[in-house]
C-alpha cells in the first residue's frame, strides 16, 4: 500500500512540475526535494526514519532552499512530533491526504516555516491522483483503503482509518487505461480485499471484480493481496479457478496456528477454517502457490501455541512465509497486554520457524525442478543477475526465477534482447529455497506489449532540467512482501 502511495506522491510531484533525481548524487548535488513515505507496521521505523532525517541535516543545512517532507503512516501517527524532533522537516503529510503535498511544499515554500497537516478520514480516493508507475509491466490497482477489523497488535486501521471500497466501475476503469498504457499483470491491493463490497452492499463482490478484471482484454495476469481468513469465501476460490488469468497464487495471512492466540490477537477465524481454506484451495488448484505472514511471541504465547503455528504450517506447506517477531506497537491494545514473552524466546521460537520454513520452502521448489514454467520478465530482481548472466523473472505462481536470457539448443536466435515485459517459456534446472534457476536457456520468447512499453520508457529523454528536482527514498520494488493484514 505505501509503495503504490509512493507512486502517487511521485505522481502528484511530476504533475506539479517537478522532475526525478539521480538517486546516485542526492547527496552530492541534491534533490530540491526529499519525500520520506513511511511505514509503520514494521519495527524501528521510526529509527529508520530518524536515521534518515539526521543524515539529511548537514545536506539541507548546506542547500538551505532544499524541502524535506515526511508523509506516510508514522507521519500519521507522530505527526508534529516529527517537526519538534527534526526541525529541519519543512512538511508532514498524513495517510489520508497525499493530494496535498504539491500545495503544502509551496505554502512551507511561502511562509518558511513547517506545515504539518494530518487529516482523520479520507480526503478523496488516492486512485484519483496522478500516478508515477514504477513498472511498465505490471501495476498495482487499489479497491479499498483502511480496514474495519481490529487486531489487536496492528496499528493499520489506526493509521489508515475504516474500509473505504471503490465502485467496481471505477476499479474496472483504471484497469483497462493500465491495459492501455501496457500493463499486462496487476495486483488488486486492499488491506482485507474479502470485505470489499460490504460498503456498497455486495458481500461477493470481491470475486466478481476478479472475474470482471480477469476478462479485460490484453491482461494476462491478475494477482490480489491480501485475503483475511475470516472473510473468505469458496465464490472467491471458483472465480480463481475459473479465470484463466488469475494466477494460482494465494497470500493468506495465518499470524498465529493457536486458537487461544488468534483469539487474543482478535482474529475471528481458528487454525481449522484457515486449513480448511487451503484444502478448497488445493481440491480447486492444484499448482497453487500459498504463502503467508506468522506473528511468534504474541504475549502470552506459550510453547504449546507455538507448536500449533508449526503443525499448521506443516499441514500448510506454504511456498514461503513472512516471519515476525512481535514486537508492541504503541497505541494497540497488545502492546500492554500481560505476560510479553521475553525476548530469548521470541527469538529460539523464530528461529526454529525459519528452520521449519525454509525446510518446507526449499522441498516445495525442489519439486518445480524439470517443469516447464512460463515467465514474465521482471526488471530489477536478480541482485547477481548481472554477474550471472541471468535474467529474472515471475512465474504465474509468483515464484522468482533467474533464466539464462539466450535461446534453448534447437530454438532459433533473436535479435534483440528479451525485456522486461516480455514473456518466456523455461525449464527449471535448479532449485533455491527462495528463488529457482534455469540455466538451459529460453524454449520459447513472446514479445509483448508490455516489453513495447518498458523499452518505450527506456528511449523516453530524460526530462529536462528543472528548478525543483525530487528523489523518493527506499522505495521497494513491485513483488515484495504485502502488509499484514
Ligand atoms: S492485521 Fe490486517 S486485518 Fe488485522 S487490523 Fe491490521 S490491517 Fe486489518
Amino acid at each position: 500500500m505505501n509503495v503504490h502511495d509512493s507512486e502517487r506522491l511521485t505522481g502528484m510531484l511530476e504533475a506539479a512540475g517537478y522532475v526525478p533525481a539521480d538517486p546516485a548524487t542526492v547527496v552530492d548535488e541534491g534533490a530540491d526535494v526529499v519525500v520520506l513515505n513511511t511505514c509503520a507496521v514494521r519495527e524501528n521505523a521510526d529509527n529508520k526514519l530518524y536515521g534518515n532525517l539526521g543524515h539529511l541535516a548537514p545536506v539541507k543545512a548546506r542547500r538551505p532552499g532544499m524541502q524535506i517532507a515526511v508523509a506516510g503512516c508514522l507521519a500519521q501517527k507522530d505527526r508534529g512530533e516529527i517537526v519538534r524532533k527534526a526541525p529541519w522537516v519543512d512538511v508532514v503529510i498524513g495517510t489520508h491526504n497525499l493530494g496535498s503535498l504539491p500545495a503544502l511544499l509551496e505554502r512551507s515554500r511561502h511562509n518558511a516555516r513547517a506545515e504539518v497537516e494530518i487529516l482523520e478520514s479520507l480526503e478523496t480516493f488516492p486512485s484519483t491522483l496522478p500516478t508515477r508507475r514504477e513498472s511498465a509491466y505490471a501495476a498495482w490497482v487499489s479497491v479499498s483503503v483502511g480496514c474495519t477489523n481490529t487486531c489487536t497488535f496492528c496499528i493499520v486501521p489506526a493509521l489508515r482509518g475504516t474500509e473505504k471500497d471503490r465502485r467496481p466501475g471505477d476499479v474496472l476503469a483504471e484497469v483497462e487505461a493500465l491495459v492501455a498504457e501496457g500493463v499486462v499483470e496487476v495486483t488488486l491491493l486492499g488491506q482485507n480485499v474479502n470485505t470489499y463490497g460490504i460498503e456498497f452492499g455486495d458481500r461477493l463482490a470481491f470475486g466478481k471484480l476478479l472475474r470482471a478484471v480477469g476478462a479485460v482484454p490484453g491482461l494476462e495476469r491478475v494477482r490480489f493481496t491480501s485475503p483475511h481468513p475470516s472473510s473468505f469465501t469458496d465464490d472467491v476460490i471458483a472465480a480463481m479457478a475459473e479465470t484463466p488469468t488469475v494466477m494460482h497464487q494465494l497470500h493468506m495471512p495465518l499470524q498465529s496456528g493457536s486458537d487461544r492466540v488468534l483469539r487474543a490477537m482478535r482474529r475471528s477465524y481458528r487454525s481449522e477454517r484457515f486449513l480448511g481454506i487451503i484444502d478448497r484451495v488445493r481440491a480447486a488448484m492444484p499448482d497453487a502457490a500459498l504463502s503467508t505472514d506468522i506473528i511468534v511471541g504474541f504475549p502470552g504465547e506459550t510453547e504449546e501455541d507455538f507448536q500449533a503455528t508449526l503443525d499448521v504450517v506443516r499441514a500448510s506447506r506454504f511456498a514461503n512465509a513472512f516471519t515476525f517477531q512481535y514486537s508492541p506497537r504503541p497505541g494497540t491494545p497488545a502492546a500492554t497486554m500481560p505476560d510479553q514473552v521475553p525476548k530469548a524466546v521470541v527469538q529460539e521460537r523464530y528461529e526454529r520457524l525459519v528452520a521449519l520454513q525454509e525446510e518446507i520452502s526449499w522441498a516445495e521448489n525442489r519439486a518445480q525442478t524439470g517443469r516447464r514454467l512460463e515467465l514474465l520478465v521482471s526488471e530489477g530482481e536478480g541482485r547477481k543477475d548481472t554477474a550471472t548472466e541471468r535474467s529474472s523473472g515471475r512465474a504465474p505462481d509468483n515464484r522468482l526465477v533467474h533464466f539464462a536470457p539466450r535461446p534453448a539448443p534447437g530454438v532459433p536466435a533473436w535479435e534483440e534482447p528479451v525485456r522486461p515485459g516480455d514473456v518466456v517459456e523455461v525449464e527449471v534446472t535448479y532449485a533455491a529455497p527462495h528463488h529457482l534457476v534455469a540455466d538451459a536457456g529460453v524454449l520459447s520468447l513472446r514479445r509483448t506489449r508490455a516489453g513495447d512499453a518498458w523499452q518505450a520508457r527506456q528511449a523516453r529523454p530524460a526530462g529536462a532540467p528543472a528548478a525543483r528536482t525530487t528523489v523518493g527514498l527506499g522505495m521497494p520494488r513491485l513483488g515484495s512482501s504485502a502488509a499484514p493484514a
